[in-house]
């Protein structure tokens, strides 16, 4: 996993957004091109799309946000109605080209195109394996792994059942769109740790990262591609099959994705991410609330929070008591300015750049904080090097106090399954109680939410999901960490289509 040491973000950062589709006649280029758009929060290094025209693949993956990694001849030249794209920021492997997605390789039986959300934890030991076996590699990728296996197994047997035994092999967190030739398909891990849905066009279908990629084409979400389904879309655009390859008892999603890295607009395993923000505000209020003269959020994703901090406020006080009709609970309002145009992957080559980096992103509104007792609320704590300037720009700015709450637990622990979080020995959590936290960010009292009430707000047990950076006990088997649950690892030496 790479560490976010050294850029500018003291946040956790997805790393990746997948779609596909698959459409009657129109050209698929331009609404993967737009699906992109829509998943741009979700990896901003490269951009990339694949697609099949019926006789051969078509490929252009570049570099950079989506609007300058293609020009409108690339999208001309990606014939075909089915196609995968990608946005991302680097997981496994290296920060390069060869690294960026959609993989795509031709073998005997036809082409492939990979495109994948996640990281497996058990990589090496399968590249390891294929490479024995004299498959050469071109990158040091993860999704190049799964490519080859699957590559492999096609040779051998029908794609249900290559997909099957590929699934049987690899370890950890995916979701992936693949075309092989003009066929476009969805998988999604056996834990469904990363999201994956599967929507309807008036053309056509498509599966993506979140529905907001499916609003953005003007589609109807059908509903979240099911942990260890694969999904087949109809070349033609006029259906798709389903098979449940693995069954499994519970589930690992990853509950950040509802409190930092989706889209608010976007529907997750059922669940509205902005309704769930608001109600992981509601939660906090309600463990942690504390009356100050003004509640805000750190923009952006604070500001659901907030919001329902705010109204949980008004309804009752701090000691949860109905609050009475003559009290206005605690106002909500806009206190840090964001400026936009400071990119999410804005290299700062020391740690006094990236603490000086904060002011550059954000800046308070006087009116608001001046001779006020303030309470910020944002969504985690990484370094804590975000935190502290935030709290001295408040100060600064006159507020009397300034109390931080945070929607989510502590992060104690990496993660090790597509999220760039930090270091262990970077993560400020790691080894510092909440009161040693609260002293060196310079808070008058911090509070973060706790694990049940961040399950209360998902409406799911602590069984279904995953909790690995706020617990250092995690739903697949890392090498060197513990579990959570008892589990069954694929192995590489899983049987191949050959051994069958
Ligand atoms: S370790 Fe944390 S960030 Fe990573 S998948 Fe699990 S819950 Fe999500």
């Amino acid at each position: 996993m790479q560490s976010g040491g050294d850029h500018a973000d003291d946040e956790p950062r997805e790393k990746c957004g997948v779609v596909g589709v698959s459409l009657a006649e129109r050209p698929a280029a331009r609404p993967l091109y737009y699906a992109l758009y829509a998943l741009q929060h979700r990896g901003q290094e490269s951009a990339g799309i694949v697609t099949h025209d019926g006789f051969q693949q078509h490929s252009h993956v570049a570099r950079g946000l989506v609007g300058d990694a293609f020009e409108a001849g690339d999208l001309e030249s990606l014939a075909g109605s089915t196609g995968i794209g990608h946005v991302r920021y680097p997981t496994a492997g290296s920060l390069d080209k060869s690294c960026a997605q959609p993989f795509s390789v031709s073998f005997k039986s036809g082409s492939l195109g990979l495109s994948h959300n996640g990281n497996l934890v058990n990589a090496d030991e399968v590249r390891a394996e294929l490479a024995a076996a004299g498959h050469a590699f071109t990158s040091d990728g993860d999704t190049e792994v799964i490519a080859h296996d699957l590559a492999r197994n096609l040779l051998e047997e029908d794609l249900v059942r290559a997909v099957k035994h590929t699934m049987q092999r690899i370890h950890g967190s995916y979701s992936l769109t693949i075309t092989h030739d003009d066929t476009v398909l969805g998988l999604r891990d056996p834990m469904g740790n990363r999201p994956l849905c599967l929507g309807e066009l008036e053309d056509g279908y498509v599966i993506a990262s979140e529905s907001a990629a499916i609003d953005t084409l003007d589609g109807d979400l059908i509903r979240d591609v099911r942990p260890g389904e694969l999904v087949v879309l109809e070349p033609d655009g006029s259906g798709y099959d389903s098979y449940q390859l693995v069954e499994n008892d519970a589930t690992a999603h990853c509950f950040f994705e509802h409190v930092y890295f989706a889209r608010p607009d976007s529907v997750i395993d059922d669940s509205l991410v902005y309704e769930v923000r608001r109600e992981l505000g509601r939660q906090l209020w309600a463990e942690s609330g504390v009356e100050t003269d003004v509640v805000m959020p750190v923009p952006d994703s604070g500001r659901a929070f907030a919001s329902g901090y705010a109204d949980a406020a008004a309804e009752t006080d701090a000691d949860g008591a109905p609050r009475p009709d003559d009290e206005a609970g605690i106002e909500f309002a806009e206190g840090l300015m964001k400026n936009r145009y400071v990119g999410r992957t804005f290299i700062m080559p020391t740690q006094d750049e990236r603490e000086r980096a904060v002011r550059l992103k954000l800046n308070p509104i006087r009116s608001t904080v001046e001779g006020k007792t303030v309470t910020i609320i944002d969504d985690s704590i990484v370094r804590g090097t975000t935190s502290t300037q935030l709290v001295e720009l408040v100060r600064e700015a006159g507020a009397e106090e300034v109390h931080l709450r945070i929607g989510a637990p502590p992060i104690v622990a990496p993660c090790y399954f597509g999220i760039d979080m930090a270091t262990r020995e970077e993560l400020i959590a790691a080894d510092a109680s909440t009161a040693e936290i609260r002293d060196t960010v310079g808070a008058d009292s911090l509070s973060y939410l706790s694990i049940d009430a961040v399950a209360a707000a998902l409406e799911s047990s602590r069984a279904d999901l995953c909790l690995g950076c706020v617990t250092g006990e995690y739903p697949f088997d890392v090498e060197g960490e513990e579990t959570d649950r008892s589990i069954d690892a694929p192995s590489p030496d899983a049987p191949t289509a050959a051994d069958d």
